[in-house]
């Protein structure tokens, strides 16, 4: 047993419960009591971890993410997401399963670092020689300790047919479709407390025919996993809708199949009324990647506008080629600037922020009777921020201090009960190492021809 005590508890529960003062105790993987004040019962083998000048929170989910870009950051600096596509499509063409492990561990250590404990990742990009890249991310991940949702991506239309991408980096529609199911059979594990799950990920409207939209769809609801796409991020994509299917990404996505309540959606910007209630009356989920859509100057997602809805919003970092910081805690600071640059001051309180990157992101994963929130019966899956340094002392309310203040640095961080992070430092793997072999991934494809 492990007992946090002495910190501030933001639960995040249906109540928005919270304690100035309060404590956490945890059983193997599992939450079983949270509370005011200090942890009253036995003591006898229990680790207590002292968490003054701590806030504690529920772990934070990322929504959508492109691990295998950590290898290729830093291009295309000053591109819409056509051009940067264009940019780095052959560039990708070259990866490989080493590169990926690599590209994989660094990112999902510095989203350990940032709060994370659960993470997505949407791999699309499989190149013929490139090995086990979908192994080599999960490789990664369960040496990290997160908990892990890879999609696997896929893309069927390359410029011949109409498409963004070159022939190098498609994939045959049968071939693709096998690979996905495959993946699903290897790796998802539906049992309760789950390490690994699959989503079901054709890649974008411009990259993807609907032949294999539909039947990834089917696919996906045949085996019971959730389905993962990204749509509405750009002016250029809903032009791109309109002149070749001759209607908005919604309602394209709509006459696939593709949504519903086993749905979240990346990036959701471009969005008329109609398309949010469309999405608020399925039960279709967002993954809000504020810092990306800044990055590429993509526009500000609607998102009072969705949670008003009742629509699903979860934060996403988005790959690291299109946001090199690659941080999740710093997103909940990006979707309450981005929400208010939108709307004004009212658009986004410091604790909706927290709730997106938190139990909005474990509603878009379907996770949400697990993870998300400190509430006995749920995972162990816990931040503990350190708010007593230059960056956060003093300010009076601690909530407003995480999403408000710079990066907070990490005392703890539990991922089933285990420590991934202590005092700011990752107990799982070695840092330093991580970074050496990332920077050799990307020189290999810097040098590659
Ligand atoms: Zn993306």
């Amino acid at each position: 047993m492990i007992v946090i005590e002495h910190c501030a508890v933001a639960t995040v529960d249906g109540a928005g419960t919270e304690y100035a003062d309060g404590h956490i105790v945890v059983s193997g993987d599992r939450i079983v009591a949270v509370g005011p004040g200090a942890y009253a019962g036995d003591t006898g083998g229990v680790t207590r971890v002292d968490g003054t000048g701590c806030l504690a929170t529920p772990g934070l989910v990322n929504t959508h993410h492109h691990l295998y870009q950590w290898a290729t950051r830093g291009r295309a600096q000053q591109e819409i997401l056509f051009g940067w596509l264009t940019e780095l499509y052959p560039i990708w063409a070259r990866l490989d399963a080493g590169i990926v492990h690599a590209a994989a561990s660094a990112g999902l250590a510095q989203l350990a670092l940032s709060g994370c404990t659960t993470s997505t990742d949407h791999h699309y990009v499989f190149p013929r020689q490139g090995g086990d890249l979908l192994a080599a991310e999960i490789d990664a991940a369960t040496a990290v300790g997160l908990r892990f949702h890879p999609c696997r991506g896929s893309m069927d239309l390359s410029v011949k047919d109409g498409g963004l991408p070159p022939d190098s980096v498609v994939e045959d529609t049968d071939a693709a479709l096998a690979a996905t199911k495959e993946a699903i059979d290897r790796f998802h594990d539906p049992s309760p407390g789950a390490m690994v799950r699959i989503a079901v990920a054709p890649c974008s409207p411009f990259s993807v025919t609907p032949r294999l939209m539909r039947e990834a769809a089917g696919l996906a609801r045949a085996e019971g996993v959730r389905l993962h796409t990204h749509l509405a991020e750009t002016v250029e994509e809903e032009a791109y809708c309109r002149e070749v299917h001759n209607c908005t990404p919604v309602e394209y996505a709509e006459s696939l199949g593709w949504l519903g309540g086993d749905v979240w959606l990346a990036h959701a910007v471009h969005l008329d009324a109609s398309a949010i209630a469309k999405l608020g009356a399925s039960g279709t989920g967002v993954a809000h990647c504020p810092s990306s859509n800044g990055r590429l100057g993509a526009g500000i997602a609607p998102v009072r506008d969705l949670l008003d809805a009742r629509v699903p919003v979860g934060l996403g970092v988005d790959g690291a080629a299109s946001q090199e910081a690659g941080q999740l805690g710093s997103e909940l600071r990006q979707a309450l600037y981005s929400a208010r640059l939108r709307g004004g001051p009212a658009a986004l309180t410091a604790r909706e922020s927290l709730a997106l990157g938190t139990i909005g992101g474990a509603r878009c994963l379907g996770r949400d009777d697990e993870l998300g929130s400190l509430e006995p019966g749920k995972l162990a899956d816990i931040a503990l921020w350190s708010l007593d340094g230059l960056g956060h002392a003093g300010i009076e309310d601690p909530v407003a201090a995480l999403v408000f203040g710079p990066p907070a640095p990490l005392r703890l961080l539990l991922v089933g009960g285990r420590a991934v992070v202590q005092d700011g430092v990752m107990s799982t793997v070695d840092e330093p190492a991580l970074a050496a072999a990332l920077s050799r991934a990307a020189r290999s494809l810097r040098e590659a021809r």
